[in-house]
């Protein structure tokens, strides 16, 4: 080693400071995509194990920092945080499910889970069989002896249909399946599925974890170590771990979590509330409503609040509701929710376009149906934004 290094070398070099014992009080961004170690054994044994850092497909600490928050909200033993919401969901099924498997799906489905499905059952076979999501006798009859997997929705998008969390899981349960539940409309503040017998939940931390509609990111935790430790390794075949920047952002959301999920509802249930009254909607999608299916099951299952979704089915038809969107101001036209700005959206022509007529009107979707994400505004401005664009 020459003692005095070439600048190139130095530039290369650089020393990381020594804290001197101080903490950081918020979680440091570790943009790094590897980890050296003193000792070639330890970074051998660091590259097989979940719990360690060695290179960023396999973990990172600020991801870990995200995954720890999670788990902790969620009740969870252990969680994976993934690139986006669709690659939790994607490598817990590749996990759970063979050529051949069956699972059991409610039909009021997220889009994309939909779509990949429905790729899953063209290209190796797994059978799928969709069921209402009304009562959990349906898990009984639908079961064959290749019946791997339950999956359901907390709350439906975007009619927000409420399901039963106990008693299903309590049915898929008894038939030794495993419980795989998207929790994303609820968030864990709304409902800890885990709590009620879930095996994994799922998020798409886009949206209400992460909340500032600024990251993409998924998470996915387990009841189980072993069955996290498996979805694990599956994930560095996959490549959907999250970057630590976007797991950063997420934490950074998490931390207003409560606060905005309050808003949320709030927000939400007022403007349910008014547009309920208005000659021009023919119906209102929101829990809170006492005509809504969901109503009770609601109370009991979300206690602390709905999250801040609700669906209009605007009176007219196909030319009225776009007309009705497009006078909307204040409020934008944009897919995904959860974040501080009010959405509204066709699922028709959105979300749920991988869906036939059929399979939409099934799930309560029609051409007049406008799913609204509302956000952290007053609520007399949003009110009277709806108000100018219906009148
Ligand atoms: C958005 C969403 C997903 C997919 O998440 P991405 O982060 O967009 O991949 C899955 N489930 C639900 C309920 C969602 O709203």
């Amino acid at each position: 080693m020459p003692t005095q290094l070439h600048p190139e070398t130095q530039a290369i070099h650089v020393g990381i400071p020594d804290l001197g014992g101080a903490r950081p009080l918020n979680t440091p961004l570790y943009q790094t995509a590897n980890f050296g170690y003193d000792n070639p054994e330890e970074l051998a044994e660091a590259i097989n194990s979940p719990g360690s850092f060695a290179y960023l497909r396999n973990s990172n600490p600020t991801v870990r920092a995200l995954e720890n928050a999670v788990s902790s909200l969620e009740g969870a033993a252990a969680s994976l945080a993934t690139s986006s919401g669709m690659g939790a969901i994607h490598t817990v099924l590749h996990t759970l499910l063979a050529s051949g498997d069956h699972i059991i799906v409610q039909k009021h489905l997220y889009g994309g889970t939909f779509a990949l499905l429905r790729d899953l059952a063209a290209r190796y076979g797994v059978e799928v069989t969709y069921i209402d999501g009304r009562d959990a006798a349906e898990v009984t009859e639908a079961l064959r002896p290749t019946t791997k997997v339950l999956y359901l929705e907390t709350l439906s998008n975007p009619t927000a249909q409420v399901t039963d969390l106990p008693a299903f899981f309590a049915a898929g349960k008894a038939a030794g399946l495993t419980c795989v539940v998207d929790n994303t409309f609820a968030s864990p503040l709304g409902c800890r599925p885990i709590s009620l017998g879930a095996d994994v939940v799922v998020h798409s931390s886009t949206k209400f974890l992460s909340g500032h509609c600024d990251v993409l990111g998924g998470i996915a935790s387990f009841a189980d170590a072993a069955l996290h430790r498996e979805v694990w390794s599956r994930s560095l075949e996959t490549g959907t771990i999250a970057d630590p920047f976007a797991a950063w952002l997420t934490l950074r959301g998490l931390a207003t979590l409560g606060l905005r999920m309050r808003r949320h509802h709030e927000n939400a249930d007022g403007l349910a509330l008014f547009l309920s009254g208005h000659p021009k909607v023919a119906k209102v999608h929101w829990p809170g409503l006492p005509d809504h299916p969901g109503h009770e099951l609601a109370r009991r299952l979300l206690p602390d609040g709905y999250g801040g979704v609700l669906a209009i089915d605007v009176a007219g038809g196909r030319k009225e509701t776009l007309e009705f969107t497009r006078r909307l101001r204040l409020v934008d036209r944009a897919v995904s929710l959860g974040g501080f700005k009010t959405l509204v959206q066709q699922p028709s022509a959105t979300s749920h376009r991988s869906m036939d007529a059929e399979g939409l009107r099934a799930i309560g979707i029609t051409e007049g149906t406008v799913r609204i994400a509302v956000g952290l505004e007053h609520l007399d401005d949003l009110k009277a934004d709806f108000a100018q664009a219906l009148d």
